[in-house]
């Protein structure tokens, strides 16, 4: 399953968000897209019945960390310079598109809580991360949270945990474990393996 929708998405860590998606794990995902990349993308949509809505802005790349911090200048979407364009994808219409209003406005509470994050580390982004402050990474001590390993495409979460601890954040993360290990036993093997997971917890 995530082998074949990781050439689709250009990730394993997307490929997950859609499968997590699809199993009704999550109710929007949010994800960065170049022009060229999202032809694919839209097609796989349409067949699957999901909804697509792109920002009306394209965001210059300065790191590859746009997903997790927001970081980034946003410039029109006609502009010439390739920027990556946001797309928020859904069952729901409606909340696809408020994903995507609340990104445009600065929401970030309302886009967090639509992105089904915890409120808990929702409130803790508000708080912590400003233009200064873009990577809220914690020191690690719960394998289920690391996100160090996110450039490798070993993740499970696509949010800060307020805490390696966060315990919403755990069972986010092992019920996402959950929906890998029945859908692509291969992928979950690997997860174990790179992100040092115990499966004794499932
Ligand atoms: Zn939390």
């Amino acid at each position: 399953m995530i082998s074949q929708l990781t050439p689709i998405f250009g990730s394993k860590t997307k490929a997950q968000e859609i499968l997590f998606l699809l199993n009704d794990a999550k109710e929007v995902v949010r994800q960065g897209f170049y022009e060229a990349e999202l032809p694919k993308v839209e097609l796989f949509c349409k067949d699957n019945h999901l909804f697509l809505i792109k920002s009306k802005f394209k965001v210059l790349l300065e790191d590859k960390d746009k997903v997790f911090s927001n970081k980034g200048i946003r410039i029109d979407e006609n502009d010439p310079r390739s920027g990556m364009f946001f797309i928020y994808l859904s069952k729901d219409e409606q909340k696809a598109l408020f994903a995507s209003y609340a990104e445009l406005t600065n929401n970030h509470s309302e886009l967090g809580r639509l992105l089904g994050y915890p409120a808990c580390c929702i409130e803790f982004f508000c708080q912590m991360f400003n233009e200064n402050n873009t990577n809220l990474e914690l020191p690690l001590t719960n394998p289920w949270t690391n996100l160090s390993l996110r450039e490798k495409d070993a993740v499970l979460l696509s949010h800060f945990p307020c805490s390696s601890e966060c315990g919403e954040s755990i069972n986010l993360a092992q019920k996402y474990f959950d929906i890998i290990r029945k859908a692509d036993a291969e992928r979950a093997k690997e997860l174990v393996i790179s992100m040092n997971l115990s499966t004794a917890t499932q």
